[in-house]
């Protein structure tokens, strides 16, 4: 029975795994060879540049996508409403530092996504803590009236960033709101990134209802540094203007391309990344990488000429960065037409060299990443692991109980010089770590289509 079983199986498996291995090479050589990703990130980049949900270049960023896709004849490209947050920096934005000494130093700053604005020059004393929990565990009578530095930094011993990212979010996300529960005016962060460098980074934060809303600010690295250092010596105060606000919500989009699945077209694999992006650089790494690894990993299995099982299905996601609705949008949207969504793919931590996947699922799908890991060792990827999948996809796991997501890692040592800062620009990406990343995905995307029993019910 065994023999019969070897006899018979053991040629079909590995003429099967022979397949595979073949047509990954293609992959990949299109990719490194033809490949079109890098052209079209220099396009967004170049063309439209920064987009936030709500503005004019998202708008520009929505029609280039549908464009771009429909340029590859995919099988559908279709626009999907989504209701967006809007929020706009507004044109003044300036900080000092007045010594007690009375001398001026300017700063490099920037409002953090959904900040207040100040309503002109706002000046006061700056009250300095180099953790959120010593701003915690602060008196009403230390903080009252005073502007609050938070000098917290991104632990730089972490090997993996996002880790240190994820240390340090805390007093991005809920600074002022503990700031403010103790009578500052307003908020100021180091901002989170490992290099110390002129650029400051933006990113989202939030307020809470019962709370009084303070504006807060990122400083650049550097800046927080000589500040840290002036206060060491002196009293100093923070002296800054913003005109940022909200504005009643905008109508944008989704933007999807897909390959219709041969046999089982309402199973569906997703895969994406953001189409929106922070309002200054370019949105390069984040997450301009991130789309053109999906859309370019779609073409290439179009080019050459894969039919696949199931629907394969590039989504580029509006409003990541400071809403997250069109992930929220597209869940409910799937989950109402009856699709099976199988599984989802994410790619948003830059377009660096690739280093594997990461799941965020049962065991099941862990041991099924790990038996990837063999078609990937020609091209060096090593990361096959339980992990994080991504923020525009993880509603999903709301619509589809047990559904596996899966994200793509690269090296993280550089993404935060670049992230949410003035330095994420066209320029800063590399044309064949992007690439490579696109003939990663595809090759993924590739087996997982191909092994899509795994996922069914
Ligand atoms: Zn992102």
């Amino acid at each position: 029975m065994k023999l019969l079983f070897l006899i018979l199986i053991a040629p079909l498996i590995s003429y099967s795994q022979t397949n595979d291995s073949i047509f990954l090479r293609k992959i990949y050589n299109t990719a490194l060879s033809k490949g079109e990703a890098y052209e079209d990130l220099r396009e967004l980049c170049k063309t439209i540049g920064a987009r936030i949900s709500g503005s004019a270049e998202a708008a520009m960023a929505v029609q280039w996508g549908e464009q771009k896709m429909k340029s590859y004849g995919f099988d559908t490209v279709y626009l999907q409403e989504v209701k967006v947050p809007h929020w706009e920096r507004g044109t003044k934005e300036a900080g000092w530092i007045r010594t007690s000494e009375g001398k001026m130093l300017k700063v490099n700053l920037l409002a953090l996504g959904g900040s207040i604005g100040t309503n002109g020059l706002l000046e006061g004393e700056i009250v300095a803590f180099n953790h959120m929990d010593e701003l915690k565990k602060a008196s009403k009578s230390q903080v009252q009236g005073k502007i609050v530095f938070l000098n917290q930094a991104m632990n730089e011993q972490q090997i993996e960033t996002f880790r240190a990212y994820g240390g340090c979010y805390t007093i991005r996300g809920n600074g002022a709101v503990e700031a403010s529960k103790l009578g500052a005016k307003a908020v100021i962060i180091r901002s989170l990134g490992l290099a110390i460098d002129e650029h400051p980074h933006t990113g989202s934060m939030h307020y809470a209802d019962s709370i009084p809303k303070i504006p807060a600010a990122a400083l650049s690295t550097q800046d927080a540094e000589i500040l840290a250092q002036i206060l060491k010596k002196q009293k100093a105060n923070f002296v800054f203007e913003m005109d940022c606000r909200d504005y009643p919500d905008v109508v944008s989009y989704n933007v999807i391309a897909e390959i219709k699945g041969s046999k089982f077209p309402n199973q569906i694999i997703t895969m994406g990344g953001h189409l929106d992006s922070w309002d200054t650089g370019e949105g390069a790494h984040d997450d301009g990488a991130g789309i053109m690894h999906c859309l370019e990993a779609l073409r290439i299995l179009k080019v050459l000429n894969y039919k696949p099982i199931n629907t394969l299905r590039c989504v580029f996601f509006m409003n990541e960065e400071n809403g997250n609705r069109g992930g929220e949008t597209y869940a409910t949207w799937s989950k109402s037409r009856g699709e099976i969504q199988l599984t989802a793919l994410e790619s948003d931590r830059g377009g660096f060299s690739p280093r594997g996947f990461e799941v965020d699922g049962s065991e099941k799908y862990v041991t099924f990443l790990q038996s990837l890991e063999k078609h990937f060792e020609p091209y060096d990827l090593s990361i096959f692991r339980p992990g994080y999948g991504g923020v525009d996809i993880s509603p999903l796991k709301r619509s589809f109980e047990g559904i596996p997501l899966f994200g793509f890692a690269v090296d993280s040592q550089r993404y935060f010089d670049f992230h949410h800062a003035p330095s994420d620009v066209f320029e800063n990406v590399n044309k064949r770590e992007l690439e490579l990343g696109c003939a990663a995905i595809g090759a993924f995307i590739y087996l997982l289509d191909r092994n899509y029993s795994i996922f069914l019910p």
